[in-house]
């Protein structure tokens, strides 16, 4: 199913001249030298199609810095006068709308903690009715597609069709080596429902750290992102918010200049005969697999049967376990990693035992209906 959104592509309210496209600027607008002086720079790298800026935060506990405020609109005006690059900022109520409107930003952009909720959202898609303003809405920050899918939509139905949304990691109570879980899954089930939306990764709150900025950008572009929103700050270190993953404007620029830019398509008869060779191969393996797989479904449904006749419960975890050790060993001598395998036996198994199940309530409720008729 696809999800029926009206969108203009990218290219129609952001210049995506020179690959990638790249939205950066200070998580925070803190002073107005900090924020022009920051956008000059950005302006220089010749990278950078748009300027960011938070100038409302949201800020876990109370008292930390929630933003400079209304005053950097103004700022945010004289950046874009001096340098050229339009302005993007985080809108969280009508309110913010409103005042971003008035002070001629040319982006908006709805934060992680504002599509969770669906009020939020609505506030903000009744003050967009009737304007014409690109929109950007980052994912929500638990790892829920449908919050994200009902914010792209909410926005959508107030008439902004110039809209793209932006991938910023999960929240996770897993401690890992990111701020924000990327979950890529989650950003790749989107592009799939929704093949016209442009995505754009945010690698600075997924990576939480300047050094892991690279790799995240690289992956998002391999997986055809369209597009990435870095944190750039003239001085990172003393950054009000979010010091430890900003970069400065020369940093940035090496990120990029480092990035391989890849093709989802490419004209080389040569090169595409080959991809369709190999693609020929991987399609009859998942033929195989697939038929694999029924058989094998077939042969749990027989034994549901026998331990039905038998009075064997489905699951005997001595059973299970064995199957995971031998099979996770086999796949180990295949290259295969065990997270891999046993996610997939997983898979496997849990569609068994529910086929099972079946089979023994199936049973269950036909032996009762038979009882009934010879009553
Ligand atoms: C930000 O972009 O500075 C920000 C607050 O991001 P997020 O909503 O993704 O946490
Ligand atoms: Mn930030």
């Amino acid at each position: 199913m696809k999800l029926n959104l009206n969108i203009q592509p990218l290219h129609t309210w952001i210049k995506t001249g020179k690959e990638p496209l790249v939205i950066a600027g200070p998580c925070s607008a803190e002073t107005e030298d900090q924020l022009v002086a920051t956008a000059h720079l950005l302006a220089q790298t010749g990278r950078v199609s748009a300027l960011r800026a938070g100038i409302w935060k949201p800020r876990t506990r109370p008292g930390e810095f929630e933003g400079i405020g209304s005053i950097g609109l103004e700022w945010l005006k004289r950046a874009k006068a001096e340098t050229g690059l339009p302005t993007a900022i985080e809108v969280a109520t009508g309110k913010h709308v409103e005042e971003a409107l008035k002070a001629g930003v040319d982006i908006l952009w709805v934060g992680a903690r504002s599509t969770v909720n669906p009020f939020t959202v609505q506030e903000i898609a009744d003050a967009l009715k009737g304007v014409d303003i690109p929109v950007m809405v980052k994912n929500p920050v638990n790892p829920d597609l449908s919050l994200w899918i009902g914010a792209l939509e909410r926005i959508n139905n107030a008439g902004i069709t110039k809209l793209a949304a932006i991938h910023r990691g999960f929240s996770s109570y897993e401690k890992s080596a990111f701020r924000n879980e990327p979950m890529w899954d989650i950003a790749i089930n989107l592009k799939t429902l929704a093949p016209e939306l442009p995505l754009i990764n945010d690698p600075s709150h997924i990576s939480g750290n300047r050094d892991l900025i690279g790799y995240i950008s690289q992956k998002a572009l391999d997986l055809d992102m369209q597009g990435l929103m870095i944190e750039s700050h003239i001085d990172p270190n003393v950054a009000w918010t979010d010091a430890k993953q900003q970069v400065t404007p020369a940093a940035l620029a090496d990120i990029i200049d480092h990035l391989a830019l890849r093709k989802p398509e490419v004209r080389n008869a040569e090169v595409n005969d080959k991809l369709a060779e190999l693609r020929n191969q991987i399609d009859k393996i998942d033929d195989l697999v697939i038929q694999k797989i029924a058989e094998r479904m077939q042969i749990a449904e027989k034994i549901g049967n026998y331990k039905k006749d038998n009075n064997i419960t489905i699951l005997q975890v001595g059973r299970w376990d064995e199957i995971l050790q031998k099979r996770t060993n086999y796949a180990k001598a295949l290259k295969l990693s065990s997270e891999f395998t046993e996610k997939l036996l997983e898979l496997l198994h849990s569609e068994s035992i529910r086929k099972q199940t079946e089979i023994m309530n199936k049973n269950e409720a036909g032996q009762a209906a038979e009882k009934l008729t010879h009553v």
